[in-house]
């Protein structure tokens, strides 16, 4: 069996390492080289507890500031596996994986929407791993499309080197409430050494006025004492909302390019690398059970995690924080992890009862 994979991202490059494994002939199709032009804070955080690969220059994250007119300070418990971590690196060596299992990286060869024809004659299944803007999007439903387009959330960030060991372990979060988004500051290791920093705006929901971006995160910056000197800043927008039909004849779509990014805090790593791995299980077993399976669990978490948003959208964040802090959700304990099922649950179940 011949499977061609567009884009080596999270999700093309675990696809690709699983149906290598599985001894099919595999050929991952990049646009640039693997590990280039990433636009990520670098936040890895495995809400279904599955993933198990290594991290270079992980760095476990114990403590989320999270500020509006207040201030909390939420503890992670060491068994909440969040971390940062250097995604670059990351990549590189899932695709060095994906190579000694037998699978073709072809890098500089951009897939464009005129090909995929001629690639559904060539290959027996064609896995749409190439980010945000799917370059099969057209061979599925417009109006399921149109949605997908309409909840892409705008970002801008940059990533800082200079001294951030003062964060150690510590992410800090500033939120937004109208509309509701939020500032990130997410300390990095690189050579071992707390030096780096990706600094970031975010929003997560379009139903207000869409404030400047630029300008908002030029005042927090300021605020936060952050220079920028000659720093690139990266942008690029986050889905949200998925794509129904994650099928259409040999094409399937994974990750990003089906729309699976958190609805609360747009991450999406997570979710990318599991839709890789249970695509490559689906079609190893030739049963895509197992994949919608996995994509009925996604659906329920961001089922939840929208109840959620709504609530910050209708109350405000300080409501709803000050509340959850009152009931005991942000208490140091090992089985109150932050932002997972169960305390998303519990939280839920405090704040309206
Ligand atoms: C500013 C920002 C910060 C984020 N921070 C986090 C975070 O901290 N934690 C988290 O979990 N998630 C975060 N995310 C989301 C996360 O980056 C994505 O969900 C994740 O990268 C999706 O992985 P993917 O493999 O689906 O797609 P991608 O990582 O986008 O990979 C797609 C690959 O396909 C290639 N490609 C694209 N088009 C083509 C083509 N036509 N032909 C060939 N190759 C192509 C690209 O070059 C790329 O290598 C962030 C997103 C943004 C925008």
């Amino acid at each position: 069996m011949k499977i061609g994979i567009i884009g080596a991202g999270p999700a093309g490059l675990t696809a690709a390492i699983e149906l290598g494994k599985a001894n099919k002939q595999v050929y991952i199709f990049e646009k640039g080289r693997v590990g280039e032009n990433i636009i990520c804070a670098e936040g890895f955080f495995d809400y279904f507890s599955e993933i198990h690969v290594e991290l270079p220059e992980k760095l476990q994250i114990r403590k989320l500031i999270v500020q509006d007119d207040k201030n909390y300070e939420i503890p992670l418990p060491k068994t909440g596996k969040f971390y940062t971590f250097d995604r670059k690196k990351w990549q590189l060596n899932l695709a060095d994986k994906a190579i000694f299992h037998g699978v073709k990286v072809i890098e500089n060869t951009k897939i464009d929407k005129k090909d995929i024809n001629s690639l559904m004659k060539d290959f027996d299944y064609l896995i749409d791993a190439s980010g945000v803007k799917g370059v099969t999007h057209s061979f599925f439903p417009k109006e399921e499309v149109k949605i997908y387009r309409k909840y892409l959330m705008p970002t801008i960030q940059y990533k800082i080197k200079k001294d951030f060991s003062i964060y150690k372990d510590t992410i800090k979060v500033i939120l937004l409430n109208d509309p509701p988004g939020y500032f990130w500051l997410f300390p990095r290791k690189s050579n071992g050494f707390i030096n780096l920093a990706n600094v970031g705006l975010g929003l997560l929901s379009k139903k207000n006025q869409l404030p400047n971006l630029k300008s908002v995160f030029s005042q927090i910056l300021a605020k936060e004492n952050i220079q920028i000197t000659d720093e690139k800043i990266m942008s690029g927008p986050i889905p949200t909302k998925r794509i129904r039909h994650y099928k259409h004849k040999k094409i399937i779509l994974s990750g990003d390019a089906l729309g699976l990014c958190s609805p609360l805090h747009g991450g999406g790593i997570d979710t990318a690398y599991l839709s890789g791995f249970y695509i490559a299980k689906s079609i190893e077993k030739e049963d895509f059970i197992i994949y919608e399976k996995f994509l009925k669990s996604v659906d329920l978490r961001f089922f939840i995690e929208r109840v959620f948003l709504i609530l910050w959208e209708k109350f405000g964040s300080h409501r709803i924080l000050s509340r959850l802090k009152n009931k005991g959700l942000f208490k140091d304990s090992p089985d109150n992890i932050p932002l997972t099922k169960n305390w998303y649950i519990k939280a839920l179940l405090r704040l309206v009862t």
